[in-house]
């Protein structure tokens, strides 16, 4: 994977000045035109992923993602991340991303570019105030080592050869040890500020994901506000500059990327989000409206696939709910195209409602389902519980280092130890089947068959101190008695 971090250091406005502004005898500075600048922001930004995704100038792309930022001072800039086809190996890397100035003598339009634009700080003991400047530190690690080679650190990130004058590098007026990364075909053709790194390592992977998708910075502070007015509350606590504004005003895209990605509702029979009003409570009661999920179920057109990869066959239109052939794309067979958007659906935690968790994987993995009922049918037997279903495709792991567990403490723990350790792993194990746990080893709980159903009780009051939920509310097929146990009690 490459990043880049591209930004416009500066604009100039001169034919704008000349054509449309000139009836004003004012100088206009890109400060005061910020139409333009995130105008010619835009177009500067869709050049730079066409030569990377149409050019090819790192090789075949198979995803890229950016997302936009502002500075706190409004400077625009986009995070890109792009993923190759083909890693880029070791001996390459010095081909397509640098950290040294070339020879100015031999190429003096790229040496000018990377002094007005790749040339961190100054910072540390030459400006202890520079805004990167963190408990004494530098927050990037300007300056960096100078390096004879390049090679990575111990978490996976290149570390790019920078040369001293003796060892190959050329003497210029700026030290090696500012330059930040970067591309110099790229440099050339943007005249840009633009950060190129590589990522080969997971943890680089991870972390630059999680930057690019982090989001505009935010000031946190309380408000106390008896009304608790959510959506004034959100915007008093965003901050958008003008630079910002302008940009959301024009519509520009603040993310983008590709495949496209085909979001997909997962939600019980009848348990979709409806929205409605007094006056139209009826009618949505009458024909809820449809989703992702249900017009999969209701598709005409039979194809035997799983949800995830209908997407690529199929799109819906936003307003009709319905999934439709695409009509362009790669030919996939007489009549259907096929195209590279993905299917989705949100992640769900196994102690979400076992239903949700477990229609998820029955989406996952069942071909050409047409119904709720459907799903739940494995081998002409319709059971119960999405959970029986999966564990009748096999979907789930057995239970059975969980029973060693509970075989395990009864030869050396109390009953009521027992207890404990079988409300943890009831509450934060995700056991595939508890009540078979349960049938086992209930009598390792607790001594007579009379009081089982206390014991039920006991263990699911620890269940609701661990994690506000009772027996029920995590596996609808098993409940404790609280009636028969007054009952039991007040007659014992
Ligand atoms: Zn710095």
């Amino acid at each position: 994977m490459i990043s880049l971090n591209f930004e416009l250091i500066s604009i100039s406005l001169k034919v704008v000045n000349e054509r449309s502004i000139s009836h004003s005898n004012k100088i206009t500075q890109p400060s005061d035109r910020h139409d333009l600048t995130a105008r010619v922001f835009k177009l500067k930004l869709r050049k730079l992923i066409d030569l990377i995704t149409k050019c090819k100038i790192f090789g075949n792309v198979t995803s890229w993602v950016y997302s936009i930022e502002w500075q706190k001072r409004g400077l625009q800039h986009a995070h890109i991340s792009i993923w190759l086809e083909n890693k880029v190996h070791p001996d390459r890397i010095d081909n397509i991303i640098s950290a040294e100035f070339p020879d100015p003598e031999k190429d003096p339009h790229l040496f000018d570019i990377l002094k007005k634009n790749m040339i961190h700080g100054p910072c540390g003991k030459l400006n202890p105030f520079s805004v990167c400047i963190k408990d004494g530190q530098c927050k990037c690690n300007y300056p960096r080592k100078l390096l004879d080679v390049t090679r990575s650190d111990k978490n996976g990130y290149p570390l790019y050869r920078r040369r001293s004058t003796t060892n190959g590098g050329f003497q210029t007026a700026i030290n090696v040890k500012w330059i930040v990364p970067y591309c110099p075909l790229i440099s050339k053709i943007m005249n840009a500020h633009i950060n190129v790194e590589l990522c080969s390592s997971v943890v680089a992977v991870k972390y630059i994901l999680k930057y690019i998708h982090k989001g505009s910075d935010q000031a946190m502070f309380s408000i106390e506000n008896k009304n608790n007015n959510e959506i004034e509350e959100y915007q008093s606590g965003r901050y958008i500059n003008s630079n910002e504004a302008i940009w959301r005003i024009f519509g520009f895209k603040i993310h983008d990327r590709y495949p496209n990605v085909q979001h997909l509702h997962v939600h019980l029979e009848n348990g979709q989000r409806v929205y409605f009003s007094n006056d139209n409570v009826s009618k949505k009661v009458e024909k809820p409206p449809e989703t992702t999920l249900t017009a999969f179920f209701n598709r005409l057109f039979r194809e035997n696939v799983i949800i995830l990869r209908y997407p690529k066959i199929f799109y819906m239109k936003q307003f009709a709910k319905k999934f439709n052939l695409r009509k362009q794309g790669i030919r996939y067979s007489h009549e259907i195209f096929q195209s590279d958007t993905l299917g989705r659906m949100y992640t769900i935690h196994p102690s979400n409602s076992e239903c949700f968790f477990f229609l998820r994987i029955l989406l996952h993995n069942v071909i050409g389902p047409m119904s709720f009922g459907y799903l739940k049918t494995v081998n002409g037997i319709t059971y119960k519980s999405y959970r029986e279903a999966c564990q009748q495709l096999g979907l789930l792991k057995d239970d059975k280092h969980w029973g060693d567990a509970l075989a395990e403490a009864n030869e050396t723990k109390k009953s009521s130890s027992i207890r404990s350790l079988f409300s943890i792993i009831f509450t934060s194990c995700n056991p595939s089947d508890p009540k078979s746990l349960w049938e086992k080893y209930k009598k390792t709980m607790n001594y007579t068959d009379e009081i089982f159903n206390e014991t039920l009780i006991i263990i699911e009051d620890m269940c609701l101190i661990i994690s506000g939920k009772n027996l029920n509310q995590w596996n609808n097929s098993f409940f404790s008695n609280r009636k028969y146990i007054k009952r039991f009690r007040n007659h014992s």
